[in-house]
């Protein structure tokens, strides 16, 4: 039997910086022609993200940055490569509009109480197109259900499926889309007729007959059980079709734990007006959750992240446990 890490090896020219989740994986994909980074981590690393890069590239530039979609933990580091290598930034079709007026009703990261520098969109990646990445032909392919505008990357020739939130070892992304109830947007997030959990079924199906040998997701690391992972993924998803208040219920917990990630303190005296005024955590309360005040949710929330070991209190203040 093959050793792992021959089993996960990249093909030449990709490279694959695994990061954490404040911070996205970045993938960078490099042939003689360009060098292009996709996702580009969370706003706080953006210096790290570029250490990365520039630490592989050596002295030739960086050309280009693609999103698999605009989340903040995907594209922070756009604003800061394209300042050091002027760069082009290419996103989404569907992004586009939102990202160059930088309209805060339409991009997420209002609703999530998320940081982001701004930045524009020089491209549009269209979903069906071919584009030639690291010396290897990869198809758009759009991917809604944990964003409505997410794409994912697959490459014919290697096999390889780059599955933003789309797919990860166990389970996706958060259903952001369901948080809401139907004809109301926040953020980049709308319930419309599909049904966002259809949506990320009908993408794992896709992502089912691809039958990938080598999965990239946006957060952990690379894996080759693409059976095992899609079978977890559907099993989660049954789960929360069944019982929509716990896609809620986890939303909230990975919106607090994310703030938790970013601020690395937090004085919970006061959280709760702060975190109770965040569009989607007001959505989710309004939509599943039920509770009377914005304080008694943030307690929960809090409790929840202690007694799943993901945060602790000392003297009134949230850390990471
Ligand atoms: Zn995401």
């Amino acid at each position: 039997m093959e050793a792992l890490h021959e089993r996960l090896a990249l093909p030449s020219g990709m490279h694959l910086f695994e990061r954490d989740w404040l911070s996205s994986n970045g993938v960078l994909l490099v042939d003689p022609d360009s060098a292009t980074l996709i996702d580009t981590g969370y706003v706080k690393h953006a210096a790290l993200t570029r250490a990365l890069v520039s630490n592989t590239l050596g002295p030739r530039p960086l050309d280009r940055v693609i999103n698999t979609h605009l989340h903040s933990d995907h594209c922070g580091g756009n604003a800061l490569l394209r300042r050091t290598w002027g760069c082009q930034i290419v996103v989404p079709r569907a992004s586009v509009a939102a990202v160059n007026a930088w309209d805060s009703e339409q991009l997420s990261f209002q609703a999530t109480g998320q940081r982001c520098e701004p930045f524009t969109a020089d491209g549009a990646l269209e979903s069906g197109s071919i584009i030639r990445l690291g010396g290897m032909d990869w198809e758009v392919i759009a991917a809604p259900g944990h964003d409505p505008d997410s794409v994912v990357l697959w490459c014919e020739e290697h096999r390889i499926l780059i599955s933003a939130d789309a797919l990860w070892q166990r389970g996706f992304g958060v259903i952001f889309p369901e948080l809401t109830g139907p004809g109301t947007r926040i953020g980049a997030v709308s319930a419309g007729e599909l049904s966002a959990f259809s949506e990320q079924r009908a993408i794992l199906d896709r992502i089912a007959k691809l039958k990938a040998h080598l999965v990239i997701p946006g957060h952990g690391p690379a894996f080759d059980e693409v059976d095992r992972a899609l079978d977890s993924a559907y099993s989660l998803l049954d789960v929360l079709c069944a019982e929509p208040e716990r896609n809620a219920r986890h939303a909230v917990k990975v919106l607090l734990k994310f703030l938790l990630l970013d601020q690395e303190r937090i004085d919970l005296q006061g959280l709760s007006d702060w975190f109770g005024s965040i569009g989607l955590v007001q959505a989710a309360n309004q939509h599943y959750l039920g509770f009377e005040s914005a304080s008694s949710l943030t307690d929960w929330a809090v409790s929840a992240l202690v007694r799943g070991g993901a945060a602790r209190i000392e003297a009134g203040t949230m850390l990471n446990a």
